[in-house]
């Protein structure tokens, strides 16, 4: 019997918002909106929406010993997300400073912070947690490093799930873990580099799955996904919504899916169920602020 559903492993930020008229060219200052501060990060993001679904869900990041890192320890809390594995210090917090212009086009300049220094070490040190969670899932805004130090700290028969964003040529240890490796249109480019030689994702989800992942998941936006397994390549329609803000439907789409390999589904039927939570994440502004509960997303 496993304490937590799903283990995310990974970044919590805090998302610093301006909206301005147009961006500033270099040497220039221009006056923006009032600063608006979310909880983001992909870890955080992670974390949160899968606990609105309902998942019992644990987290292991760093954050600072800072009003931002107290910020985004209260809203884990507040989705209900475990933050025992959460450390705090040793850098500042990780922020995004983001600019808006009217057209919706942004600029982001990330500081990891404390993400950067979450350590091997600090997985090592957390390992009851490994043992204690039946799904694992990470991205790779904290060091390539820790997330191979993730892999070793899998117990025997926990699931483990990449989302490798933003992404980097991952070492085979980390791709043969995978079950399933979840990529972005984007990722599957730069993970692909010389490999790709098609423009179909049911190609690039077949040439991912023979570089070792037990599973492959391409998610394609509005277009829905495609599942890959020894099985073959399955195409996941998505729902049909008003997009209103995209901003972290990919967090919620892989944290959904997640947690329901972990009950048993299938890998085709976790994706269905992760469109209609991704679908319902662009329905409303903003990341973790977006996430529905799992009534919300069987409502769709
Ligand atoms: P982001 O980086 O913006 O968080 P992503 O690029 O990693 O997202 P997407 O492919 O955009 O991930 O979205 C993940 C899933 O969410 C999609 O596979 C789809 O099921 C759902 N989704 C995203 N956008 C839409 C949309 N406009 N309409 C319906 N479903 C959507």
């Amino acid at each position: 019997m496993y304490d937590y559903d799903l283990l995310v492993v990974g970044s919590a930020n805090a998302d610093l918002v301006i909206g301005v008229e147009r961006r500033p060219a270099a040497g220039e200052t221009v006056l923006g909106s009032d600063l608006s501060v979310h909880p983001g990060g992909k870890g955080g993001n992670q974390a949160v929406a899968a606990a609105r679904l309902g998942a019992r869900t644990a987290l292991l990041a760093r954050v600072g010993d800072d009003g931002h890192g107290r910020l985004l320890l209260d809203a884990q809390r507040a989705a209900g997300v475990d933050t025992v594995g959460v450390l705090v210090g040793g850098a500042p917090t990780g922020v995004a400073l983001i600019t808006v212009d009217p057209s919706g086009d942004n600029s982001i300049v990330v500081s990891p912070g404390a993400n950067g220094r979450l350590t091997p070490g600090d997985v090592r040190a957390a390992g009851s947690l490994f043992h204690a969670s039946r799904v694992v899932s990470t991205q790779l805004e904290i060091p390539l490093e820790t997330v191979v130090e993730v892999v070793r700290c899998l117990a025997p028969d926990s699931r483990f799930v990449l989302n490798p964003s933003p992404p980097l040529p991952l070492p085979p240890e980390v791709l043969a873990a995978c079950d399933p490796l979840i990529v972005n249109e984007h990722e599957a480019r730069v993970i692909l580099g010389d490999a790709l030689v098609s423009e179909r994702p049911e190609d690039w989800a077949r040439i991912l799955l023979a570089k070792g992942p037990r599973s492959v998941v391409v998610t394609l936006g509005a277009e829905g996904a495609l599942v890959a397994s020894g099985a073959g390549v399955a195409r996941v329609p998505s729902v049909k919504v008003e997009a209103v803000d995209t901003t972290g439907a990919g967090d919620a789409f892989t944290a959904a899916l997640a947690w329901r390999l972990g009950t048993g589904d299938s890998l085709a039927e976790a994706a269905a169920y992760a469109a209609r939570v991704g679908a319902a994440a662009v329905t409303k502004p903003g990341a973790q602020e977006s996430y529905p509960t799992a009534a919300e997303a069987e409502a769709l």
